[in-house]
């Protein structure tokens, strides 16, 4: 019995469920309720916090997050396999525990919680980009989530945190620094998994920012970002030639350089570029 909540160590649940980790599941769990109650406890203060877990596998990290004091936790688990085991966790602290067994990709859950809600997950890393972009961009901002507190491959994590001037900087660090505050709060080597990957990983937290960063219309600085990036060997006037026939006078009235390339323009550049684009006759759209 663990010393925290009675209930098995994570290798015992394993075992007595079969849960032989797959791979196409992108299943690699950690099983230290001390590492996953400190994950939890980087997603910051969980009381009266609503909290979604994608993919909480055989409970680690959803033990965690139950003894760090969320209100409730709505987890959702492809793998049928996990269910009785996470139904063990439930019994133990009843009504705070809601299992869905689906794809995260498509199971709604905003009907399911109300805010505050954090979203804390070690993430499959086969979703793991796809489910951010969609958190990222909801209909309206801010979102009806207050944080997200995600463990990503480091490759990935980097790229959501990155600097101007470097290569990890792209179209996915515009999107998350535009309208959040993102920081790496934790670095984990392969060994912390069961089994380990072959990359090591990182668990980023961002924090939805009321309003955005800097004024821009989503789906325009969306479409000069992805331009942008598609070619960011080229310089910019090149690489957005197709979005405005002015397009290097446009370049120049953001207080930009036409001949510099994507990775050295600040987020905030992007959302001027976006905004002249958008208030210029003439654009592509
Ligand atoms: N949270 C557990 C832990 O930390 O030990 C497991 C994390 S493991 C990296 C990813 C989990 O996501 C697995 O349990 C896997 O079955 C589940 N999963 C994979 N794809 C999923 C999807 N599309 N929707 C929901 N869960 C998924």
């Amino acid at each position: 019995m663990s010393r925290i909540d009675g209930l098995p160590p994570l290798r015992e649940v394993i075992a007595a469920h079969g849960l032989s980790a797959r791979k196409s599941l992108g299943q690699n769990f950690l099983l230290d309720l001390n590492l996953t109650a400190k994950i939890a406890r980087a997603a910051g203060t969980l009381d009266g916090v609503n909290v979604l877990e994608v993919g909480p596998g055989p409970g680690g990290l959803t033990r965690g997050l139950l003894t760090e004091g969320a209100r409730h936790v709505l987890a959702i688990e492809k793998d049928h396999r996990c269910l009785p085991a996470l139904a063990e966790i439930a019994a133990v602290y009843p009504n705070r525990l809601e299992v869905l067994e689906g794809d995260a990709l498509k199971v709604d859950w905003d009907a399911h919680l109300t805010p505050p809600i954090r979203i804390i997950a070690n993430l499959p890393y086969n979703v793991g980009t796809r489910l951010l972009v969609r958190w990222l961009t909801p209909r309206a901002w801010p979102p009806r989530w207050q944080s997200l507190t995600l463990m990503f491959q480091r490759e990935t994590a980097e790229r959501i945190t990155a600097r101007p001037g470097t290569r990890a900087y792209g179209r996915l660090t515009v999107l998350a620094q535009w309208r959040c505050k993102a920081r790496v709060v934790m670095s984990l080597p392969p060994k912390a998994f069961t089994p380990p990957p072959t990359v090591s990983s990182a668990v980023v937290h961002m924090t939805a920012m009321p309003e955005p960063a800097f004024p821009a219309d989503p789906e325009m600085l969306e479409r000069v970002v992805a331009k942008a990036f598609n070619q960011r060997r080229k310089m910019l006037r090149t690489a957005l030639k197709n979005l405005a026939p002015d397009i290097e006078d446009r370049i120049i009235a953001a207080g930009l350089v036409p001949t510099d390339r994507a990775e050295h323009v600040t987020v905030g550049g992007f959302c001027a570029l976006a905004r002249v684009i958008a208030d210029g006759p003439g654009n592509a759209f």
